[in-house]
């Protein structure tokens, strides 16, 4: 008996012209994240991806795991792969899915026959494989409407396939079919789980973070790359740009006036990043923000940052409160890290009374106090790249 892993695939995207692009991405990823593992066939077929390890020793806990986190995936689950035969599929559901039968109450059989030469059509191969199952495990009821376990058999192509429960998986879209975009990203809580939502639908990232030194540490940077390491098991490989933001932020404390601090500082950064976006070819910016969580994303303070930049802006979490935030970054694991204490750019000479209605004309004639452009050229061209993998 041969055990396998079946991932499948989001029907929307199923449709028309894609197809092919979208799977031969999906097979890529998959490939890509399992190559650690060892070797194995990945192979689409029918809205299906059949993952079948060719060495002998591979951990397939560790295998499925991965490729539930594969964007693309809506659902997976381990199967044993079997000869076309009925008899030897029976005994095959019973034997490879001994402990989940044994511990769960009721149970259904569903099937799927694609290859139509086999003799069996699918009520007939459930009816068979099911009252073989409710012989072998008398305490097991059958119930087709709620059942605890559903063993599913699938009569394909090239063999029979039995497993019981799938798994959800990520879903969302292979990376990168939906483009490069570059997200902002702090030590906060909020934009690893922007990063998160959008490699979801198909993006490649590249990050941005704004360190000020001295009074932002190594260890908040360190923090940053972590973040961004828990996310990459996910999004895959991360280019980090780090800029050097300390002259813009003292060039804001000494000229501009205090209650604008924030709006201009983010202004600032949106400049910068998107001429960092550009040399890297990302077609968007991304942030976390969320509407009215602080002064600086009040709607009035949205409008005066994005009027700096031409590229769309991205907010993935912009109607989404705190708490359902956060349950994201408990799901994908950045919740802890994000809680550890270190000073990030945003909270350095952070006003007392933040303007939360700031007018353009207003912030624009603030901001001609000095020369910035040779600021923000500077900001540019010193940030340092550091390539990012998933551990
Ligand atoms: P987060 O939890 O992501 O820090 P936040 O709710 O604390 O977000 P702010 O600190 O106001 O909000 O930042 C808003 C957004 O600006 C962040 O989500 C992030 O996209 C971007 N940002 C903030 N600080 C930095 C930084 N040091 N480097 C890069 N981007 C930043
Ligand atoms: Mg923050």
């Amino acid at each position: 008996m041969k055990e396998i892993i079946l991932a499948k695939i989001g029907e929307v995207v199923l449709k028309g012209l894609n197809r092919k692009n979208f799977e031969d991405l999906l097979i890529k990823n998959i490939r890509r994240k399992l190559h650690p593992l060892g070797a194995f066939e990945v192979k689409a077929s029918q809205s299906t991806i059949r993952i079948t390890p060719l060495d002998d020793d591979i951990d397939m806990d560790e295998a499925a795991d991965k490729v539930g986190k594969v964007f693309g995936v809506v659902a997976y689950s381990r199967a044993c792969a079997v000869e076309k035969d009925i008899e030897t599929i029976k005994k095959a559901a019973v034997e490879y899915l001994a402990d989940t039968l044994e511990n769960a109450r009721s149970f259904k059989v569903e099937s799927k026959r694609s290859d139509k030469k086999f003799p069996y059509g699918s009520p007939d191969i459930s009816k068979i494989v099911g009252s073989y199952i409710a012989d072998e495990f008398p305490e097991l009821e059958v119930d087709v409407h709620d059942p605890e376990v559903t063993v599913t058999v699938e009569v394909r192509d090239l063999a029979a396939y039995v497993h019981a429960n799938a798994l959800p998986g990520a879903g969302g879209l292979p990376i990168p079919s939906g483009g490069r975009a570059a997200i902002l990203i702090s030590g906060g809580i909020d934009s690893p789980v922007a990063a998160y939502m959008m490699a979801k639908r198909g993006i490649e990232l590249t990050a941005i973070h704004f360190a000020s030194p001295p009074y932002t540490s190594e260890r908040a940077e360190e923090k940053v790359r972590t973040l961004l390491e828990i996310v990459s098991d996910y999004a895959g490989r991360i280019e980090m740009y780090t800029v050097p933001f300390t002259k813009i932020q003292e060039e804001i404390k000494n000229k501009c006036p205090e209650d604008l601090f924030t709006i201009i500082m983010r202004r600032m950064m949106m400049r910068v990043s998107q001429k960092i976006a550009e040399q890297h070819e990302c077609l968007a910016l991304i942030t976390g923000e969320s509407l009215g969580q602080v002064a600086s994303q009040t709607l009035g303070a949205i409008a005066c940052t994005d009027e700096t930049v031409t590229m769309p802006v991205f907010r993935p979490l912009i109607g989404m409160d705190k708490k359902e935030i956060i349950a994201v970054s408990e799901k994908i694991n950045t919740f802890e890290t994000s809680l550890l204490p270190f000073e990030d750019c945003c909270t350095v000479f952070t006003p007392r009374h933040p303007r939360t209605k700031p007018k353009s004309d207003m912030v624009r004639k603030a901001e001609a106090c000095t020369e910035w452009d040779e600021l923000i050229e500077e900001a540019v061209s010193g940030a340092k790249c550091t390539v990012i993998y998933p551990k």
